[in-house]
């Protein structure tokens, strides 16, 4: 049989055998014209046959039999998957495979059943036997370079048709991903893989600090923002009152920042670093811990790079240490901080926030509803391209519940007399809410719009004796490291004092 002809043949039973629950979703939850929708149908149907053809074609004949095998794989484990997501209403998504691959035997084994075996067999290892068996003629170099050339091109017009569906499959890409075979358990998987990687990825110790003895313990305290702009912040010159309690404040520094990304976890990288580098250096927490530092990590959000100390705390433990403290918004994430700090028996506490207050696409699931202030909102993104005064409404409402947030803490660490506090919040990137077309972030950063990366820096402190520099220029997420250096009176030979959002007593004198 012609490679062609073979190829064809398994894409075509990929997608009748393993896709039908990904069509079933993408009829289920497209509520655009008829026409529309069906042109998507017909779109993905395309995509979906061309793409997977192509891969079946370029893996045969590279790699012959080595192919055959994996192919073979994919329809047991195709086979498989399906059933769960028809049996189970699973999605093979990222949360899903890192619980395959922690799951016990004897917990597999409760979900065995003859159906099952019956089904796997049909589906599964008659057509991997199929695949393993059948003679193929794997043809010519120039005959994989015109097939090729057609598959990507009729996968590349096809894909472009649909772009007005994009933000559409930016809604549904967890479940889109989930429900795509073979794509779900292999991109996933690799995911998991890359995950648990970068977590165990060595890092290149920095020399030591020296720690002189302090007068009065202190506290520093690092809130990141997720997605918040500088341009919808009232304190920087925003016309809506969206920081009514930061405004009326007298004692905030306000700096002109940008940020080195427009996405969350290189950007947080970048502030955990002391240069930007490729090599991924002693992270901050790590750094502060190793020298003793009281480190407290807290997080809603994700993208850190390796976070190596005794007190990393997620959503569910902190629920359960704060039962009261509101549990579906950011409340809990800032509960106690003031006692946390009061308790410490070091002289030095360092406590991270890390938060999704403007996280899109639903901005107003980000805060309580009694922080709905502007009115009406829409609830998506994607309503949010008819309607772009409801989608500002609903992000300028998470940043009214920002300055509730910051403002509080605040007020709680203007009442501790037993340490010298610093509080620094500044964003991971800045949003895009509807100009030039573009929605969210991420846009790379040669050719990101301002509004993805002029991000808010705000500095409060009660010692009278540190005092913020002003800048013409914006500082950037750089500057977090040195300046929480600074703060904790840590002498290290990696400080750049122009790195540094504060005075130097060795540079006024
Ligand atoms: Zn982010």
């Amino acid at each position: 049989m012609p490679l062609t002809t073979f190829s064809a043949i398994m894409s075509a039973f990929c997608m009748l055998c393993y896709n039908i629950p990904f069509f079933q979703f993408v009829t289920a939850n497209n509520d655009s014209a008829l026409w529309q929708r069906l042109t998507l149908i017909a779109g993905l149907t395309v995509v979906m046959f061309a793409i997977n053809f192509w891969v079946c074609y370029l893996l045969l004949f590279l790699t012959r039999y080595v192919g055959r095998i994996l192919i073979a794989f994919t329809h047991i484990a195709s086979a498989t998957g399906v059933y769960f997501v028809w049996v189970y209403q699973t999605l093979l998504d990222g949360t899903m495979m890192e619980n395959f691959y922690h799951t016990r035997w004897s917990e597999a084994s409760t979900f065995f059943s003859i159906p099952m075996f019956l089904w796997i067999f049909f589906t599964g290892v008659l057509p991997a036997a199929y695949v393993l068996i059948q003679r193929i003629d794997y043809g010519s170099w120039k005959r994989l370079g015109i097939t090729s050339a057609i598959a990507v091109g009729i996968s590349l017009v096809c894909a472009l048709t649909q772009f007005n569906q994009f933000l559409w499959f930016g809604r549904y890409d967890t479940q889109l991903g989930g429900l795509l075979m073979p794509w779900s358990y292999i991109v996933n998987s690799g995911r998991l893989a890359a995950q648990y990687y970068q977590a165990n990825r060595e890092e290149e110790p920095l020399p030591d600090a020296f720690l002189s003895p302090v007068e009065k313990p202190i506290a520093v305290i690092l809130v990141i923002g997720e997605s918040a702009r500088s341009a919808n912040f009232q304190l920087y010159g925003y016309s809506r009152a969206t920081n009514p309690l930061l405004s009326a404040r007298s004692d905030l520094h306000v700096l002109p920042a940008r940020s080195c990304a427009t996405y969350t976890s290189a950007a947080v990288t970048a502030m955990m670093q002391h240069t930007s580098s490729s090599t991924l250096y002693e992270a901050l927490p790590n750094y502060l811990f190793r020298h003793g530092v009281d480190v407290v990590w807290r997080s809603n959000n994700w993208g850190e790079p390796p976070v190596h100390i005794d007190e990393f705390l997620t959503m569910r433990d902190l629920r359960k240490q704060y039962p009261e403290a509101d549990d579906k918004h950011e409340g809990v994430l800032f509960a106690g901080i003031k006692q946390r700090i009061e308790a410490s028996d070091s002289s030095r506490v360092f406590i991270v926030l890390h938060t999704s207050t403007s996280h899109g696409a639903q901005y107003d699931a980000q805060y309580p509803n009694d922080f709905q202030v502007f009115r009406p909102v829409c609830h998506t993104v994607e309503e949010g391209r008819e309607n772009l005064p409801g989608l500002i409404n609903a992000y300028d409402n998470s940043i009214i519940y920002t300055d509730y947030l910051l403002n509080s803490l605040i007020d709680s660490l203007a009442t501790i007399h037993s340490h010298n506090c610093a509080l620094i919040y500044m964003s991971d990137h800045g949003e895009s809410l509807g100009e030039n077309g573009l929605f969210m972030h991420g846009v790379p950063m040669r050719i990101a719009p301002r509004e993805q990366y002029e991000i808010p820096c705000l500095i409060w402190l009660n010692n009278p004796f540190i005092h913020v520099r002003s800048f013409e220029h914006p500082v950037d997420q750089q500057y977090i490291y040195h300046s929480v250096l600074h703060l904790l009176q840590m002498q290290s030979p990696i400080y750049e004092s122009e790195k540094d959002f504060f005075e130097n007593e060795r540079q006024t004198e």
